[in-house]
């Protein structure tokens, strides 16, 4: 079974100008604390064999994973620097979800906002938070759980595409769209709505992450976008039944709105 558990910071639009240091911060900052030693230190603490990643993510600055009797762990590099206290509010949140251990380290990170790198986006008319749901966010959390963050991608809803008023029911709807010249995967903006759960945006964003990490494969000659392979590792998704029969049961709704 795998146990997910997250913790997710939305770095303020104030410090999208800031560029934090290089990923294991500045040396006046830097104690000294490398990241075996915090990762033996939170495997002490949660008494189970701890496997610690460093990442340089934007949103996801806690997460963790269960593969067999070994944790899973990614954090931010700011946390190499955390003191005894701070790393004791790490275990607790990551072994049952303390909510007291939760606000520590949101306070944590808060004061440390300028440690988050804040990627630049090749397009800046490119948007990725919506009014319902953040693409950007989905994406680090698909990144980091399925992808190794591997995928380095563009994300962004893409433009309405009608005039307000025609609303004609359509004939069919392309929910997402991955473009390979600049890497760019599309969200229509229909998702972006209350109604629509953030697992089926996931899965709608999964889908196109995998074109960017399949890429086109050609068989007997001709370009193949949903081989049996990209079919198979879709379904790596973990909600995927679910999402797949949300869209069946909304389809209607989806084209007509
Ligand atoms: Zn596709």
């Amino acid at each position: 079974m795998a146990v997910q558990t997250s913790f997710d910071f939305a770095a303020s639009p104030a410090g999208a100008g800031q560029r934090a240091p290089g990923p294991l911060g500045d040396p006046e900052h830097e104690t000294g604390r490398s990241r075996s030693v915090l990762e033996r230190r939170l495997g002490e603490l949660m008494a189970r064999p701890i496997s610690l990643t460093l990442t340089d993510n934007e949103r996801t600055m806690i997460s963790a994973r269960r593969r067999g009797d070994v944790e899973h762990v990614r954090l931010h590099h700011m946390f190499v620097e955390a003191d005894e206290p701070v790393v004791r509010a790490l275990a607790a949140f990551l072994r049952d979800g303390d909510r007291l251990a939760s606000q520590h380290l949101e306070h944590y990170v808060g004061q440390r906002r300028d440690r988050i790198r804040t990627r630049p986006r090749r397009k800046a008319a490119l948007s990725g938070n919506g009014s319902h749901h953040d693409l950007a966010k989905v994406f680090d959390y698909l990144n980091a759980r399925y992808f190794d963050d591997g995928v380095d991608a563009e994300i962004g809803w893409g433009r309405h595409g009608r005039a307000p008023g025609k609303r004609r029911r359509r004939r069919s709807i392309k929910l997402g769209s991955y473009r390979q010249s600049d890497a760019t995967i599309r969200v229509h903006p229909v998702l972006d709505a209350a109604w629509v759960p953030e697992f089926f945006v996931e899965y709608v964003v999964y889908h196109e992450m995998l074109h960017h990490v399949i890429g086109i494969p050609v068989e007997d000659g001709k370009r193949r976008m949903h081989t049996a392979e990209f079919r198979r590792r879709e379904r790596g998704y973990a909600r995927y039944e679910e999402a797949t029969s949300w869209e069946r049961d909304n389809l209607e709704r989806l084209l007509s709105s």
